[in-house]
């Protein structure tokens, strides 16, 4: 008897693998589909100073309609992009996007702020990302000084000759660079002194119930007092309460972003979000 439940147990385990491994497979090919059928979308989300008066840039944030399943959050398919490959065509399309969004924004009037696109590790390592850039920024007709690309520790940690000749690159052509999430990777501050990084971005998990975590709030002075000492720009993301503000204010913190100011939108609201602010 003992062996027979061990037997269904087993049985119930293959079949639950197999459900795995077929829903890993349907997401694959769904997503592979999604680029060819113009699923994905882009939102903004507005970064302030820290006032909230001044919007100093946008950050597009990607987002994926599934046919069947509705939206999809980023954290839940960009894993599955980067693994299959996807993300090197992907990642090209949103460049693409963004800079295409941002010249409307001048030629309509509304503004003249900074795009900023969140770029994967593997774009780094493996695409020509400068190459690419260098051709968006000149079809598009984005001035360069107006793209930020929001890279991440561990796209910054393999640190091949390559990824230095790339960031290099990027940086002769004009375009920001900002370390985004900052705190959260296996950190070594080395690359600080190596990388030519115009701005920090504190990781939003600082921000959280900062009352009553001093150790995030020291977390957050340091880096602050960091990015100043290395003359870098330094932005907290996540804010979401007045009081997490007034902290950021006190730090020296110029920058912002978070619910508190904003949500990300779709293109289509950007407009009507800016006269509103003026
Ligand atoms: P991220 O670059 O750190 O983006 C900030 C994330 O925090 C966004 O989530 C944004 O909606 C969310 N957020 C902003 N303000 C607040 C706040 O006050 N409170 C809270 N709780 N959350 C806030 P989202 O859009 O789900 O994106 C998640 C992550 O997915 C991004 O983190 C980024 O790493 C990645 N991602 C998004 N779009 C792209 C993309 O086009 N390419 C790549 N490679 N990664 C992307
Ligand atoms: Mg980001
Ligand atoms: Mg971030
Ligand atoms: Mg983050």
């Amino acid at each position: 008897q003992v062996k027979a439940a061990g037997r269904n147990a087993w049985m119930f385990f293959e079949s639950r693998m197999n459900d795995e491994v077929r829903i890993r497979h349907r997401l694959e090919t769904d997503l592979r589909l999604a680029l060819e059928r113009g699923e994905f979308q882009l939102h903004y989300q507005p970064q302030f100073d820290v006032d909230g008066d001044e919007v100093i840039a946008w950050e597009a944030l990607l987002r994926w309609q599934h046919p069947l399943h509705g939206w999809i959050e980023p954290a839940d398919f960009i894993p599955v992009a980067e693994d299959i490959g996807l993300i090197l065509p992907l990642g090209e399309w949103v460049l693409e996007a963004a800079c295409r969004e941002a010249v409307k924004w001048t030629d309509q009037r509304y503004g003249n702020e900074r795009v900023a696109v969140n770029v994967s590790a593997r774009q780094l390592e493996q695409g020509d990302l400068a190459g690419i850039v260098a051709r968006i920024l000149r079809e598009t007709g984005l001035a360069p000084g107006r793209l930020e690309l929001e890279l991440t520790e561990s796209a910054l940690m393999s640190n091949t000759p390559r990824v230095q000749q790339t960031l290099r690159d990027l940086k002769a052509l004009g375009v920001h660079l900002t370390l985004d999430d900052f705190g959260t990777g296996y950190s070594s501050l080395a690359y600080l002194s190596t990388f030519t990084v115009d701005r920090l971005k504190i990781d939003r998990s600082f921000m959280r119930d900062i009352e009553n975590k001093p150790n995030n709030a020291a977390i957050i002075l340091a880096v602050v007092a960091l990015a100043k000492a290395l003359g870098m720009e330094v932005v907290a993301e996540g804010v979401e309460t007045l009081q997490q503000r007034a902290f950021l204010v006190g730090s020296g913190c110029l920058k912002a972003q978070g619910f508190l100011y904003a949500r990300p939108m779709p293109a289509g609201s950007v407009a009507a979000f800016m006269p509103a602010r003026q």
